[in-house]
């Protein structure tokens, strides 16, 4: 296993970390004055610059992207809106390409209509099974362009608002059922705030292998955790072993960054933002 006690070469910035007090330029800008060396952007916040802009930046600072989010949300109550997801994700993989990134992560949607509140059906099977179509559709294109595409299956309990994949073994499945050759073109995200828990996950990792574990992120599960999406934890203040599985994942073949990604209103969010960054980097050495 890699020591990350002296250095912070394997760190990357999920932009979403810092997203309450800069816009993504700036984020840019400090990430590399602090000698962070790749970044992980949202869609919206390259929107909000200009993705020529950031692409630009990205370059003229060396940074590598350790991963674009995000497409997904495939799952529609109607074929208008099945085509309006493709055609979104098709969008998102030109902007990864733009943005020279890793691979573009995919949160897969659930039942329609439920994030804004509102389910327009229960039928959880019907979503998994659009998912898996919307997915193929995807890996056509993105395999065109030679963008790897990353399943990250989220905790169960995004099942019915973010995401109906919420196992590694499950995103394996379609992994296998997707891109049975093993090619790179499709693998996984392991987050550690989502996989955690789950007890298959020492042998879900050494089934993904090198080919399939395409993203690691890393956050802390809070005790107590105040609010389901936006209360992440530093790392080292809660209780996920993230030592242990970053020791999983690497010796399942793993060898790239691992991924700060935090939402947290309450806190993280509220700060100065260098503060956060300099912890993040500080947090890297001692508790990843
Ligand atoms: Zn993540």
């Amino acid at each position: 296993m890699r020591d990350f006690s002296t250095d912070h070469r394997w760190l990357s910035v999920n932009t979403a970390t810092v997203r309450a007090q800069w816009p993504l330029d700036r984020i840019v800008d400090e990430c590399a004055r602090r000698g962070i060396r790749a970044i992980s952007p949202w869609r919206d916040q390259v929107a909000a610059v200009g993705l020529d802009k950031i692409a630009k930046a990205v370059r003229e600072h060396g940074l590598e992207l350790s991963g674009y989010c995000r497409g997904g949300m495939f799952p529609a109550a109607d074929a208008a809106g099945l085509q309006v997801a493709l055609d979104d994700n098709r969008r998102a993989v030109d902007e990864a390409k733009t943005l020279n990134a890793a691979c573009l992560v995919l949160v897969v949607g659930a039942l329609p209509g439920a994030l804004a509140g509102r389910a327009v059906h229960k039928d959880l099977t019907r979503s998994r099974a659009q998912v898996h179509d919307g997915i193929a559709a995807t890996l056509e294109y993105a395999r065109s362009v030679g963008m790897p595409l990353a399943i990250e299956p989220l905790h169960p309990m995004y099942a019915a608002d973010r995401a109906c994949v919420n196992t590694l073994e499950q995103a394996l499945d379609l992994c296998d059922a997707l891109d049975p050759d093993r090619s790179g073109a499709l693998g996984v995200a392991v987050d550690v705030y989502h996989v955690w828990w789950d007890p298959k996950l020492q042998a879900q990792i050494e089934r993904a292998g090198r080919e399939r574990l395409l993203a690691f992120h890393v956050c802390d599960w809070l005790l107590p955790t105040r609010d389901l999406l936006n209360d992440r934890g530093m790392m080292g203040d809660g209780v996920i072993d993230i030592p242990r599985i970053r020791g999983w994942v690497e010796a399942a073949g793993f060898a790239g960054y691992s991924e700060v990604e935090i939402f947290s209103a309450e806190d993280w969010w509220t700060r100065d933002g260098g503060e956060v960054l300099d912890t993040c980097v500080a947090r890297h050495r001692s508790a990843v």
